[in-house]
């Protein structure tokens, strides 16, 4: 059997949620050029905005799935380790590129 790939280009399972609180801000994302704009701030705290049930800053065109914002991404995104236990789960739960949350969410065409 072969070993799963974890190219992150080919995936980003880890940047789709339903929670709109999903990605918050940490203290070493202060120096971090993150468009304003695609920020936040609820109760004291700021989260990047998501939109469709990812991360606004996710590009799902061209067949891949590229974070447009890669050199300045937040700190929870650099601790989010290709192939570790969280990878793994985020992948079974939305699927590589978000099929199995897009189609939850019925933004993909149901097979058959
Ligand atoms: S779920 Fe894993 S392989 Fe997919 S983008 Fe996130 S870290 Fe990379
Ligand atoms: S900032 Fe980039 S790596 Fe982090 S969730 Fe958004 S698209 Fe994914």
């Amino acid at each position: 059997m072969s070993a799963p790939s974890f190219d992150c280009v080919s995936c980003g399972a880890c940047c789709f949620s339903r929670n709109p609180r999903y990605l918050q801000l940490l203290p070493w994302d202060a120096s971090r050029n993150l468009p304003s704009e695609s920020l936040f701030t609820e109760g004291g705290n700021t989260y990047v905005s998501f939109a469709c049930g990812h991360c606004v800053h996710l590009d799902l065109s061209a067949g891949k799935a590229a974070c447009q914002v890669y050199e300045d991404r937040p700190e929870a995104c650099r601790a989010f380790r290709a192939g570790s236990f969280e990878c793994v789960k985020a992948r079974r739960a939305n699927g590589i590129m978000g099929v199995t949350a897009r189609s939850r969410e019925g933004d993909l065409p149901k097979a058959g």
